[in-house]
């Protein structure tokens, strides 16, 4: 799908940034199976896991004004100010609308997961294995062992 490209500052958040398909790639070699861009609660979730109902945002240290990462743009633009306002309140909006909806919402900034993608990942099946049913029931086709089949292992 080509991505549709919107005037102005927008078109710099791009769906796929690096360390969210840092994340996913890491995700998906644990066996967890992620609906990408999946919609709840009027809201696009970045990785949705829709039967554990965890929904997972990698914040863009920049646009959504990390505290170890916030510079002022140079020329203290208005612009940006406003903008920055803009996303962190419909990052609140959106965890709350989900959260009302009953879905676990993490979120992490984007240096978390460029510094240590193998913790936040942890964190991630951590929430699914706390959302599984107690029969072990996991509609999302999460192997949480994380191990490979033992006949996958033999050699000739
Ligand atoms: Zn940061």
């Amino acid at each position: 799908m080509a991505g549709k490209r919107r005037k102005g500052m927008a078109a710099i958040r791009s769906q796929d940034t690096k360390p969210e398909i840092l994340l996913r790639k890491a995700l998906w070699r644990k066996g967890a199976r992620y609906r990408l861009h999946y919609r709840a609660a009027s809201v696009r979730i970045d990785i949705a896991f829709p039967g554990s109902r965890v929904a997972v945002f990698v914040d863009g240290c920049f646009w959504h004004g990390c505290p170890e990462h916030y510079r002022k743009p140079p020329g203290d633009k208005p612009y940006w100010v406003a903008k920055l306002e803009r996303n962190r309140s419909r990052d609140a909006r959106n965890s709350q609308a989900l959260q009302e909806e009953g879905w676990t919402v993490l979120r992490f900034w984007e240096h978390e997961v460029l510094s240590d993608v193998t913790l936040v990942r942890q964190v991630v099946l951590d929430a699914l294995q706390g959302r599984a049913g107690p029969s072990g029931e996991t509609s999302d086709s999460v192997l949480l062992s994380g191990s490979p089949a033992p006949s996958q292992l033999r050699g000739g």
